[in-house]
């Protein structure tokens, strides 16, 4: 208890207390920063400790590197049932439970510019959580952690692991996978909630496999959602694990446009999520995954190298059409595409070597 003490007094000494948004049931509502309980609070019949919650993490800005982040690990520690821990990196776990063998992830740094408060609004037409005037809403990853926390506090025996640094390149998830890979022994499932959308349950990552089919299917199930494995999955946290733990995913959270102005959160599918995962026979979900074995993403199409272009791997009466689909996809998300060239072993240089070659070959005009 003396640890609450003290961190709700440091929250005290750094957040403003000037707080307005809309409340999503009766409108504008000024709510205020309650210096008892180091959190954001309204009057108790307009909202629940849930939605209060759900407030707190999104009404924060809160990049990585920022000064505010030291009272959202704060905040999050303070809302945890159990006892938690930080690491150099400010990673912070707990466990629900003894010897768990799932892992929730959540990071919860931000891609604003800004840090502090921001002004929250809700449309209970949609009802989404939006912001105006600011560089996202942050539900990228704020559902997460509100997410860990809720299952945390209705005690689904798990680990939780809360990572620092997502959006600068995962490096508060791969801190914990090279420096401390004790954190994730006997791990077999380790689920983000990191995914736009309403239905994917990820078992690709960077076109690698992370987890397998028979996993999602089983999740999907239990979850009875509508939800289908999705093998286009980018990269999040678990991406990290995915040497140490059987069955890496991430599943949609329910955001869309993340890392924009634009940015919502669909707030009944989040407490319709949680609902349905804390109904999850855990028991009857699928773990199949070798961790150790190295798989070839989407078939035989990455790790092929310039050497293979001579041996008739490119053969464009075969391809156009995948090309011409894969042109869009890289027209419309340049920096994935760099991303995968990259993983896949093409450096500039690389890729500039290969461009010519197609020309020579007359596959590209
Ligand atoms: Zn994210």
């Amino acid at each position: 208890m003396a640890v609450r003490t003290r961190n709700i007094h440091r929250a005290q000494q750094t957040i403003p207390q000037r707080i307005q948004y809309t409340n999503p049931r009766e409108g504008h509502l000024i709510y205020r920063f309650d210096k008892d309980l180091g959190i954001l609070t309204s009057p108790k019949s307009f909202v629940d400790n849930d939605a209060r919650r759900l407030f707190a993490i999104h009404q924060i800005m809160r990049p990585h590197d920022s000064a505010v982040l030291e009272n959202v690990r704060d905040w999050i520690q303070t809302q945890l049932p159990v006892e938690s821990y930080r690491d150099s990196y400010g990673n912070i776990v707990c466990d629900v439970g003894n010897n768990p063998t799932i892992a929730f992830v959540a990071h919860y740094d931000t891609v604003h510019y800004d840090q502090g408060f921001q002004t929250l609004y809700f449309d209970s037409d949609k009802e989404e959580l939006f912001v105006r005037n600011s560089d996202c809403l942050g539900a990228d990853n704020g559902a997460g952690v509100w997410m860990l926390l809720e299952l945390a506090l209705n005690g689904v025996e798990a680990r939780y692991i809360f990572c620092d640094g997502e959006e600068i390149g995962c490096q508060g998830s791969n801190y914990l996978a090279t420096h401390r890979p004790k954190i994730l022994s006997g791990i077999d499932i380790a689920i983000s909630f990191d995914r736009k959308g309403y239905e994917d349950i990820v078992t690709h990552q960077m076109g690698q496999r992370t987890a397998s089919d028979e996993f999602a299917e089983s999740l999907a199930e239990q979850l009875m959602m509508d939800h289908m494995p999705d093998p286009t999955g980018v990269f999040t946290d678990t991406n990290e694990f995915a040497d140490l733990v059987p069955e890496c995913t991430n599943i949609s959270i329910g955001f869309f446009s993340q890392h924009s102005p634009n940015e919502v959160l669909d707030v009944n599918y989040i407490f319709r999520l949680r609902d349905a995962l804390l109904g999850v026979d855990w028991e009857q979900v699928r773990v199949v995954r070798n961790p150790y074995e190295v798989t070839l993403p989407w078939s035989t199409s990455r790790n092929k190298s310039f050497d293979d272009f001579d041996s008739g791997y490119l053969d464009p009466s075969i391809h156009w059409d995948e090309l011409n689909k894969l042109e869009r996809l890289v027209e419309e998300h340049p920096r994935e595409a760099a991303f995968l060239l990259l993983e896949a072993g093409y450096d500039e240089p690389a890729f500039v070597d290969a461009a010519l070659y197609l020309y020579d070959q007359k596959y590209v005009a």
